[in-house]
């Protein structure tokens, strides 16, 4: 079988030599070993993300030399899949309503003995969790905004110990428990990255997923997610975040090394990719 990669940015912003970086890894290996190289814009953040930034990222990408196979995804155009998938989870009684506020939870959170916490941060509590029935519909009826969270204890106990294999690391088991009960569908989407990003990659037959380090634990969740829904195990390559002379980590704000800046200053495409570390 051959390999399927994807670049999988979210159009909030310009990309930047980080993000040149990842795609060069995931268009590279997909070209090595004769398989594919997809593009996926996760734009389900409506407030964050713009089509500007999207034609922006495939305008980039293209002058950088990276193409990709088919057409690009949006998971914006695809809120039934992610629906879909929901719903089959609720089947299974593994998603709750839950109501919280941000200050909710960090006061629920400030009040506790102890306040454990996983790879994100201070864990959810599980306020809403064990609301009786009676109390939820009521909510829902008041019109209260509620995300939906997968019961992580009750998901792991259905499926039993999971492993996924990193190509770097070699074989990881997924400690999804370490994350609490994470958010499936948010306030304001029918979804989340968590689902999304595990929906798509099974829609679109991804077989490698390369992307940053800095996302090596969400896989826990991702991989118990495939296991509820029955989607294959990709194979996982995690690899470096791209840091500046300094040692500093590019993000969003620095305007100065954007693609888009290199461009405007004379930065050729090879110029830029060997910048990224691509000779
Ligand atoms: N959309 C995510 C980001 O821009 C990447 C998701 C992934 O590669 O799994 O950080």
């Amino acid at each position: 079988m051959s390999v399927v990669t994807r670049f999988a940015p979210s159009p909030t912003g310009y990309l930047h030599l980080g993000h040149a970086y990842a795609a060069l890894v995931a268009f590279g290996i997909a070209r090595e070993r004769g398989g594919r190289f997809l593009l996926r814009m996760e734009d389900i953040d409506r407030g964050r993300c713009r089509a500007e930034f999207a034609d922006a990222i495939e305008d980039d990408l293209s002058w950088l030399g990276i193409a990709w196979d088919g057409g690009v995804r949006r998971q914006s155009e695809h809120l039934d899949d992610y629906r879909a998938a929901l719903a089959r989870l609720e089947a299974m009684a593994l998603i709750y309503p839950c109501f919280c506020t941000r200050a909710d939870i960090k006061a629920e959170l400030a009040a506790a003995v102890s306040a454990p916490h996983g790879p994100a941060g201070p864990l959810y509590p599980g306020t809403c969790r064990g609301l009786p029935e009676s109390e939820r519909a009521a909510r829902i009826r008041q019109g209260l905004a509620y995300a939906l969270r997968l019961d992580v204890a009750k998901a792991q106990a259905m499926t039993g110990p999971l492993f996924w294999e990193d190509e770097i690391e070699g074989p990881v088991e997924a400690a999804s428990t370490l994350h609490g009960d994470v958010v499936l569908a948010r306030k304001d989407a029918p979804t989340s990255y968590h689902l999304a990003v595990t929906v798509d990659d099974a829609l679109q037959g991804v077989t490698l997923v390369t992307r940053g380090e800095d996302l090596f634990a969400a896989t826990d969740i991702h991989r118990l997610l495939q296991a509820l829904l029955g989607y294959p195990t990709p194979r996982y390559r995690h690899h470096k975040l791209l840091a500046d002379a300094a040692g500093k980590r590019f993000a969003k704000r620095d305007q100065a090394v954007t693609l888009r800046g290199l461009r405007a200053i004379g930065k050729t495409p090879a110029e830029v990719r060997a910048m990224a570390g691509f000779a």
